[in-house]
């Protein structure tokens, strides 16, 4: 693991003994800090005014109780969570994730990390993340719907336009956001469009917030190749999952002329040398709401590999799409043995801190997530703008809007990179390109 500044190391002891157990929440943390040491050295009024042992500590974490009556007549009891994290910047901003997985330390390295990716866009908007351990796998829709209206109830104290504005995440997406604005409306009597992010286009959404951050990570990657002379076209590349960041990356690599070889959900992965049929995987998994193994059903000539890892298929470019820690570092050593040469996180911290540093050993260009699946929470930023002004903008305008945005992220990483001392470092650009925009305005603000 490579050395902690001398003055970080005491704040990032401080952050294991106050925060135990958050295993996401440490290994989010000590990336940040592995970044910021040129940065402390460079401007000690950072480490003087306390400004990261400030940013470390959320700065409000709300827990509360969700119950719910099931099909059968029985009470369900979920967790909810909302970690509103940092707001030097605007209101808190991030996604809901539903999942079983979810507790707080899930919930807080999602919180920390938003809080630099949403600064490195540039736009005004803080950083926070929430979601419940609810599963929605193998529940009607009506029981969802009872669900969301639940969680509402007591979220819709938290938010607003000027305060906290959630959007989806894993297990969130068009229906529960749909569920989850309606019962906001119903509870507050106001139509406040700019309260939530990710809505129908019908009520108050913007046009390619749902293609955003895979179309966004895609354009990334376009910038990646192109800073190197090269583009998509003919690449043979690799994308984990199949929910709204995968398909959506699938289909713009494909328009861009790449061909995608595989996919996958939790159960498994499938590998389709024709290139990976987006209809079909659209069928499936937002269809039916079914799994990737009925893929090959359709489609002859491909095949599913229940036990195993995608990333053993041969690729030029794997866009990790899927969850966290989803690509160690034995998944890192067989792209690296057979010839991938770019890696770009869709997911959240999908790649582990042992993967990445082969990646740096064995000279792969890899972005991490704050900086390659911004595009989402930037399109909310933009969701929020045509909110405020009750503008509604076209699919195209919006699109180049999203694409400028990333072309930004990625020069932002580059130059600052450069500025101190790490050419080339897409983590330690994006680390030290979103701290340095919050922590700007924290020193502002004082102690508060
Ligand atoms: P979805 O719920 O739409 O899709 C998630 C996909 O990942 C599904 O294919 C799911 O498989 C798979 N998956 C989930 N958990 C696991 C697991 N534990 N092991 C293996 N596979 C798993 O979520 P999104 O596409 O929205 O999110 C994917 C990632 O992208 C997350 O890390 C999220 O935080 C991140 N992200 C999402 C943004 C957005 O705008 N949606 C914005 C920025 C980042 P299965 O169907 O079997 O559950």
């Amino acid at each position: 693991m490579p050395e902690l500044h001398d003055s970080l190391s005491p704040l990032f002891d401080e952050l294991l003994a106050r925060n135990p157990g958050e295993r996401e929440f440490h290994q989010a943390a000590r990336e940040v800090l592995e970044s910021l040491g040129p940065v402390v050295a460079m401007h000690p009024e950072y480490a003087d005014a306390e400004v990261l042992r400030m940013l470390c500590e959320p700065e409000r974490q709300i827990i509360f109780r969700i119950p719910w009556v099931d099909d059968r007549g029985r009470v369900q009891v979920n967790r909810g969570f909302r970690v509103e994290f940092n707001s030097a910047l605007g209101p808190y901003k991030g996604g809901l994730r539903f999942h079983p997985s979810v507790n707080l330390g899930i919930v807080k390295f999602l919180g920390f990390e938003q809080i630099f990716k949403n600064a490195l866009t540039g736009l005004p908007i803080g950083g926070a993340k929430g979601g419940s351990d609810f599963d929605p796998k193998g529940r009607s829709d009506a029981e969802v719907m009872r669900f969301c209206q639940s969680l509402m109830t007591e979220l819709y104290r938290h938010m607003g336009e000027y305060t906290d504005v959630p959007a989806g995440d894993i297990g969130v997406g068009g229906r529960e956001l749909g569920y989850l604005f309606g019962q906001y409306k119903r509870i507050t009597n106001r139509y406040e469009s700019g309260t939530l992010t990710g809505k129908g286009l019908s009520w108050g959404g913007s046009q390619v917030r749902t293609e955003a951050t895979g179309y966004g990570l895609v354009f990334f990657v376009q910038e990646m190749l192109a800073a190197q002379g090269g583009s998509l076209d003919g690449m043979r590349v690799v994308v984990s999952g199949s929910g709204n960041v995968a398909i959506h990356a699938i289909e713009k690599i494909t328009q861009l002329g790449g061909t995608v070889v595989a996919c996958s959900d939790s159960g498994g992965y499938v590998v389709d040398d024709q290139g990976i049929d987006l209809d079909l995987v659209k069928e499936i998994k937002n269809g039916r709401r079914g799994r990737i193994s009925e893929y090959p059903e359709a489609r002859p000539g491909s095949r599913y590999i229940a036990d195993g890892s995608i990333w053993d298929v041969a690729c030029d470019v794997a866009l990790p799409c899927a969850t966290q820690n989803e690509l160690d570092e034995a998944s890192a050593g067989a792209l690296i043995r057979n010839g991938c040469t770019v890696v770009a996180e869709g997911a959240n911290m999908p790649c582990t801190p042992g993967a990445i540093r082969l990646f740096a050993e064995h000279g792969l260009r890899f972005a991490p997530g704050k900086a390659a699946n911004a595009g989402g929470v930037a399109t909310s930023a933009l969701e929020m703008q045509q909110n405020a002004s009750r503008d509604a903008w076209p699919f195209d305008y919006t699109e180049a809007r999203l694409a400028g945005i990333m072309r930004g992220v990625h020069e932002r990483c580059l130059t600052t990179a450069e500025t101190y001392g790490s050419p080339g470092s897409y983590v330690a650009g994006a680390n030290i390109a979103g701290f340095t925009r919050v922590a700007d305005a924290m020193l502002a603000f004082g102690v508060v």
